[in-house]
């Protein structure tokens, strides 16, 4: 069977204590998603050797707790070089944040567009985060229209959002949350994406999926998701696995 983890963060999977490298092993593809511009030398060496995990790198919206509006652009050249010098594949993950007070919206809005746009000169992908900003984000991908789709991660089930990625060619991937008990209105929006839109993902080392929930998440854990997936979408582990394989093809 093809498991793919479409999202997760390899450093801090091993601080945490986990071995990456035998989730590694057990994947048919992944994303090790950037976080900040501190992180993606040491993730570009961990990588190596590793040609089925791509190298996603970005600021985060928590980026802009330590910057002003000044400090967007030269961190935004900063980041196209490293870009370049580890031949990142993805352009993520950024996006917005509400849940925490980063900075301030219009700052996060700021990196979030520059980002949007460095993505589509440079041609990448990227990867969205979203919490508690679903109509901000929505905005800002709509008038953007990113040349190139990217993916709305760690999808948290808002229907706006839902439809401006789909208007937009975006995939929509799934973390570990899809298996907790009181998302039921998440279980029902995985029933409203197009098959061939789905992707799944840990996120690790959060949203540890039932039953290991409590824990802290590695990639190999991804298969409880695509267990509870499988079974909200009335079909078998083993389809769901290659449909989401073909899907993670397409997007890489
Ligand atoms: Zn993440």
């Amino acid at each position: 069977m093809h498991i793919i983890d479409s999202h997760f963060h390899s450093e801090m999977v091993i601080e945490r204590g986990l071995d990456i490298k035998a989730s590694f092993s057990m994947l048919s593809g992944g994303i090790d998603a950037g976080c900040s511009l501190d992180d993606i030398q040491r993730r570009s060496e961990l990588l190596k050797g590793h040609d089925h995990i791509h190298l996603a790198a970005a600021m985060g919206p928590w980026c802009a707790s330590d910057m002003s509006m000044d400090d967007v652009d030269p961190a935004q050249q900063d980041l196209e070089r490293k870009i370049d010098q580890h031949h990142a594949r993805f352009l993520g993950e950024i996006g917005l944040d509400y849940y925490w007070n980063y900075g301030t919206p219009e700052l996060q809005k700021a990196l979030f567009e520059s980002q949007m746009r460095l993505a589509d000169r440079l041609g990448l992908r990227i990867l969205v985060h979203c919490r508690d900003a679903a109509c901000d984000v929505s905005d800002l991908i709509r008038s953007v229209r990113p040349a190139k789709a990217g993916v709305i991660h760690c999808f948290d089930g808002s229907e706006e959002l839902l439809q401006t990625a789909l208007d937009c060619g975006f995939w929509i991937s799934f973390a570990g949350n899809l298996t907790y008990k009181s998302n039921d209105n998440l279980r029902q929006m995985l029933k409203k994406v197009p098959l061939d839109k789905l992707l799944l993902e840990t996120d690790a080392p959060y949203l540890t999926p039932v039953p290991l929930r409590g824990k802290p998440n590695c990639p190999a854990y991804v298969v409880h998701t695509y267990e509870c997936a499988a079974s909200v979408l009335e079909i078998s582990v083993e389809q769901l696995s290659e449909q989401v394989f073909e899907n993670f093809t397409c997007f890489v």
